[in-house]
């Protein structure tokens, strides 16, 4: 076997001239602890597969491998108006969506913003909110909103996607199983979230029927699927982190699905999930600091490695880390860098696109928009480096779970395509590169048989899909 270079050689590094021996030598140390050899990543890949077996034979397992019941699979062809609701982590999307056929879409939508007070509140004014937010969008767009033809119910059909750990029991039936991404209303916990959402659309008299519950995932996958039908995977690499794919039925162990007519249903792997044990994944102190900080310690290791709510924590606490050791910006810190999540993860974005030749846009992130008092090139090096380092981490951990599935599957040979939603996949710079080449080192020429593109707005459009799929039957 030919020796395993660092993964950080791999990737485009750009030298930091004239840094001192104990700098380079600290960025060395911490870089080794970030690297992910091809090796590292296969054992991790062999793991997930375990996992994935176990979540399908039984409930309550770290990966739950949760039966989304959606299995229909769209043809494309498929025509209609549905309304579909998106709460995702850091924004609530509402939209109507019409089918035309032939995987041809249209949407209109409108976005808001969930406050923290929202995320930490009783969970009747969150629901209170998505409300009035339907509200507020049908009265703007009421010529807009058709009822299908042939049906009397005035109500309009929604689906929604609760992007959270929800055990569901039917399509149109689901208790969250605990909240992640920061959101914590204390009582909602173990309670049925088509009800609650429908409570409040009834207490608001909004004409709207919950006919569908998905997870992201499963709506991204649905959306894929329309316009590919060689579709197998639906990622999503946004606040959070989780993936669904297309099941055989029979290999549900843990479920007794009477309808002989379907073949596939779609699971929700709730992957963010994965090695809270903490067996395989290599950790290091800065993420152990961010998962002991975190408002749910010891949960959701995975997902604390790879998405959007956390990247900009991880580098934070390596800066911090550097600072004290006098390493980094001559030892002095500022007030907003010391408060926590204030490195957000659209910085590492910026920083690992500035390719200017002193660092500029580096400069105006850490200088104004943090108020560091001063920093020298080489500071800012650092800190680009930091960035990549815990960037192309998260990148090459994606591979571990997608390769997992793909393996799961038997389709490395002949390859599938993926459809991946989400802010941290569509901007950050070469994190589809970075994953395509973690699977070149994993599988070779059949790397090239995995299509893996942006499902923009997917996982609204799989809302729709799947109120359409659950209409028709
Ligand atoms: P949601 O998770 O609510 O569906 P998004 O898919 O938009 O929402 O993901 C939001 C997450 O993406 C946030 O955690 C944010 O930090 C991250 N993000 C947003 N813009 C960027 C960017 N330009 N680069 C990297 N990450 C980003
Ligand atoms: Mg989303």
């Amino acid at each position: 076997m030919p020796p395993i270079l660092s993964s950080i050689i791999r990737d485009k590094i750009d030298p930091i001239d004239g840094a001192s021996d104990a700098q380079l030598s600290a960025i060395d140390g911490i870089a080794k602890e970030f690297d992910l050899t091809v090796e590292k990543l296969s054992e991790i890949i062999k793991h997930f597969c375990n996992e994935m077996d176990k979540g399908l034979s039984k409930n309550g397992m770290t990966v739950p491998m949760i039966p989304s019941f959606v299995t229909g699979i769209p043809t494309g062809n498929e025509v209609g108006t549905f309304l579909a609701l998106d709460l995702g982590g850091t924004n609530l999307r509402i939209c109507e969506i019409s089918f035309e056929g032939k995987g041809a879409i249209k949407i209109k939508q409108q976005k808001h913003k969930v406050t923290e007070n929202l995320k930490a509140g009783p969970s009747h004014q969150l629901f209170d909110f998505i409300a009035d937010c339907v509200d507020k969008f049908l009265s703007e767009y009421t010529e807009f909103v058709t009822v299908q033809p042939g049906v009397h119910d005035r109500k309009l059909k929604l689906g929604f996607t609760f992007s959270f750990p929800v055990e569901q029991t039917a399509i149109n039936k689901g208790t969250l199983i605990k909240w992640t991404k920061g959101f914590t209303c204390p009582d909602a916990e173990n309670k049925d979230v088509v009800f609650m959402l429908q409570e409040a659309m009834k207490r608001k008299n909004v004409p709207v029927i919950v006919t569908a519950l998905v997870n992201d995932t499963v709506g991204t996958l649905l959306s894929h699927s329309y316009k590919d039908p060689n579709t197998l995977i639906g990622i999503i690499y946004g606040t959070g982190t989780n993936g669904a794919y297309f099941e055989d039925i029979p290999k549900i162990k843990k479920i007794n699905f009477s309808d002989d007519s379907q073949k596939k249903m779609i699971v929700n792997i709730e992957w963010g999930a994965f090695d809270s044990e903490k067996k395989v994944l290599p950790l290091t102190m800065f993420d152990n600091k961010l998962d002991r900080e975190s408002n749910n310690p010891h949960y959701q290791i995975f997902e604390k490695m790879i998405s959007g709510m956390y990247l900009g924590e991880i580098t934070r606490n390596i800066l911090l880390h550097l600072i004290d050791r006098m390493l980094l910006f001559d030892g002095y810190s500022s007030k907003d860098l010391n408060r926590h999540y204030s490195f957000e993860t659209e910085y590492l974005s910026t920083i690992e696109a500035d390719e200017t030749q002193t660092l500029d846009d580096t400069k105006k992130i850490l200088e104004e928009l943090l108020n560091i008092p001063s920093t020298t090139l080489i500071d800012r090096q650092i800190v680009k480096r930091a960035c990549q380092m815990v960037g192309l981490r998260a990148a090459r951990l994606s591979s571990a779970s997608l390769a997992a599935i793909l393996i799961h599957c038997d389709k490395v040979e002949c390859g599938s395509s993926v459809g991946i939603d989400g802010s941290l996949f569509e901007f950050y710079p070469h994190f589809s590169a970075r994953i395509k080449k973690a699977l070149q080192e994993l599988f070779g020429a059949n790397a090239d048989k995995i299509k893996i593109s942006l499902a923009r707005d997917g996982s609204g459009v799989g809302a729709a899909l799947a109120a359409m799929l659950a209409a028709q039957k």
